[in-house]
């Protein structure tokens, strides 16, 4: 049988990771990760590709970019990808990642452990075998995070713990697989309904904020944040709404924003179920006068990659309302 050729991209992370005075560091490269699997060379032939070796707390847009870049120089040589990542920020360059590479028939799997992978006890070795198992699976395609045992679509990962090994949810949005004993078990088993040829994106604008409203909030900190991004997310309480209070100084805030011709995103800081500003008057008037774009089931990791992923191609509101609203890997179910 003709063994799936898989590129292993190393990036860093736990995964990685050794131990050192100064507290775990990733050193171990690519080529070192694999020598911990050996069975994966029962199912696939592996190539290891050192993309730099950081704390994936240290991950910016520019590290996506380079991650697609090197996904688009090596397409054709490979049947699958597996990047080996930190967990911290492993939802946002999955999200980031579905942007950047849309239509791909082939599979491109994010990875990375909770333990690293020298480590007696660890979850390292199940989840880089388990990945590379997807990746070399002919029934696999886009962009898909692969942790203890889960297969979660690239917009709908969240870090929900950080310590435990199931450290990942799928959001708003079912597993599309698990993998049990060697097997995988698929929930959504759909490749057939890609068409067309994979589409590479090579520009962010990396100019997109986040506010998380407490009850304390002060409007004048999105005054501050206009003069720095192109484009906010309001993670609000609850299904969503902006406060009220006497001074209005949150109304006044947005129409600045909008009147600039900037984007104003509101969410919710709920995990799940999503935001629906249409439901109290603290939300449907204010989305209504200034025509806000809202997240309602997306996750944050999403919302914040979509909004840069757009924001690079385009400063036309409705044409960023249009993409906005324009599912891409199983990003948005909602429509406004
Ligand atoms: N701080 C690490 C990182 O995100 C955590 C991990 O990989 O689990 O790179």
């Amino acid at each position: 049988m003709c063994k799936r050729k898989i590129l292993m991209i190393a990036t860093g992370g736990t995964i990685a990771c050794r131990r050192s005075e100064a507290g775990l560091t990733p050193v171990l490269s690519g080529q070192e990760l694999m020598e911990y699997v050996p069975d994966s060379r029962n199912f696939c032939q592996v190539q290891g590709l050192q993309a730099f070796n950081i704390d994936s707390t240290n991950m910016q847009p520019k590290h996506w970019l380079e991650i697609s870049r090197l996904i688009k120089e090596h397409y054709e040589e490979y049947d699958g990808f597996v990047v080996c990542h930190g967990t911290d920020t492993l939802a946002y360059t999955a999200a980031a990642l579905s942007y950047l590479i849309q239509n791909s028939k082939k599979p491109i799997v994010l990875t990375g452990a909770q333990k690293p992978i020298d480590m007696e006890v660890t979850d390292a070795k199940t989840n880089l075998l388990d990945s590379l198992r997807f990746a070399s699976c002919e029934r696999t395609y886009g962009v898909n995070i692969v942790f203890d045992g889960k297969v979660i679509a690239g917009t709908r990962g969240k870090k929900e713990r950080t310590k435990s090994y199931n450290a990942f949810s799928s959001i708003n949005f079912p597993v599309i697989a698990i993998i049990q004993e060697e097997q995988i078990l698929f929930y959504l088993d759909d490749k057939d309904r890609v068409r067309g040829d994979v589409k590479f994106y090579s520009c962010l604008n990396p100019n997109v904020g986040l506010l998380k409203l407490v009850p304390s909030a002060d409007a004048s900190l999105l005054d501050y944040m206009a003069g720095r991004y192109d484009g906010v997310v309001i993670e609000a309480f609850g299904v969503g709404g902006l406060p009220t209070y006497e001074t209005g100084d949150f109304r006044d805030a947005i129409s600045k924003w909008t009147a600039h011709g900037k984007t104003v995103v509101m969410a919710t800081q709920v995990t799940n179920e999503g935001s629906n500003m249409s439901v109290y008057e603290v939300g449907k008037n204010i989305k209504k006068e200034f025509g806000l774009l809202e997240a309602y089931d997306m996750t944050l990791e999403a919302a914040i990659t979509k909004l840069m992923w757009i924001l690079a191609r385009t400063k036309e509101p409705e044409i960023i309302r249009e993409l906005f609203y324009q599912t891409i890997n199983r990003d948005i179910l909602w429509k406004s």
